[in-house]
């Protein structure tokens, strides 16, 4: 099959975890036991996940010129991804998240977007040319909306398939629905885009077809362990989570769309892609971590075949 070519415009983060026994209190100094760096942000994230699929994969948007920014293009370029669509920003310092996890489990964080919220429709006009040459483009919601619209608005009018995360949830402008040919809101997501509480298939049907209204292809809700609910104009569906020991859920839905965009820009139907997608964030979910945890396609398939002797792609 011919590579399909993915272009990924988003976030860049650099995760910086701290573990230590408790949170400390105001102005106290404790010592912790361990620290990690790990790369993220969701644009990142799904990159990543698209490459791993096989797509030649391209990702845009902005980190600082520092060190962070430096390994961020490092890694992605390790993992085979072009770097072509990704700017250095001269004053905002590559976005960070700086996570704090007790012995208990409890989590604390603080993002600071930095370069990600420079990111301007100015930067898509330059990846034009990017764009034009690309079979799809993803877009997630941690970058400044103006830029979302315009990513979604040039790729459309190139008549390119186009997929939107939702994430994190957001309100978004109603023009910018007939510019997205699938969206891939979590539950949370959906609610908010479309006020329905979606606690079961019925709420996810309900929310999919607000969502249609307004003018989107294609509908994928992901509901977490309850699976993948689908609409478009000729499909609707539901595919059950696969049971798996889940580790963490840390990019179940990076890899998800990243894994479906995939698919879908090979032509296969909707369905057919959100299976795999489930296929491959399922995986995702037994293993710890975010990138690290993102299976390859050999690994997809084969967890496919094995589950329900499906033979995809
Ligand atoms: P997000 O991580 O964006 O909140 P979800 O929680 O809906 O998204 O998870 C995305 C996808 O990951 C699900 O649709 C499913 O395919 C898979 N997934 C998530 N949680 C589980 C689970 N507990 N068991 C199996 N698959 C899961």
């Amino acid at each position: 099959m011919e590579q399909v070519k993915i272009v990924v415009i988003g976030s860049l983060n650099v995760d910086l975890v701290v573990r230590a026994p408790r949170v400390p209190q105001d102005g106290e100094t404790i010592i912790g036991s361990a620290f990690q760096r790990f790369f993220g942000g969701k644009g990142a994230n799904q990159a990543v996940a698209a490459r791993r699929q096989g797509a030649y994969t391209v990702m845009a948007g902005r980190v600082g010129r520092d060190i962070f920014g430096d390994e961020q293009l490092r890694s992605l370029e390790e993992e085979g991804i072009s770097t072509a669509g990704i700017v250095r920003d001269e004053e905002q310092p590559t976005g960070t998240a700086s996570i704090i996890l007790d012995e208990r489990g409890s989590n604390r964080i603080i993002v600071v977007p930095g370069a990600n919220g420079a990111y301007s429709p100015r930067d898509v006009d330059d990846l034009r040319p990017i764009i034009q040459d690309a079979d799809a483009v993803v877009v997630q919601l941690e970058i400044p909306l103006p830029a979302v619209e315009r990513a979604l608005a040039v790729a459309w009018e190139l008549g390119k398939l186009t997929v939107l995360n939702p994430a994190p949830a957001a309100d978004l402008p109603p023009e910018i629905y007939r510019t997205v040919s699938v969206i891939t809101p979590n539950e949370s997501e959906a609610a908010l885009l479309t006020g329905v509480e979606v606690a079961d298939l019925a709420g996810a049907r309900q929310a999919a077809q607000i969502l249609r209204a307004k003018g989107v292809r294609q509908v994928i809700i992901t509901l977490g362990a309850r699976g993948v609910y689908g609409l478009s104009a000729d499909e609707e569906f539901h595919i059950p989570a696969h049971a798996v020991a889940v580790v963490d859920t840390v990019a179940a839905g990076d890899t998800f769309t990243g894994a479906l965009a995939v698919m879908l820009a090979e032509g296969k139907p909707l369905q057919q892609a959100a299976r795999y997608a489930n296929a491959a964030a399922a995986i995702a979910v037994t293993r710890p971590g975010a990138q690290p945890s993102v299976p390859r396609r050999s690994e997809v398939l084969a967890f496919l075949k094995e589950s329900s002797g499906d033979e995809l792609a």
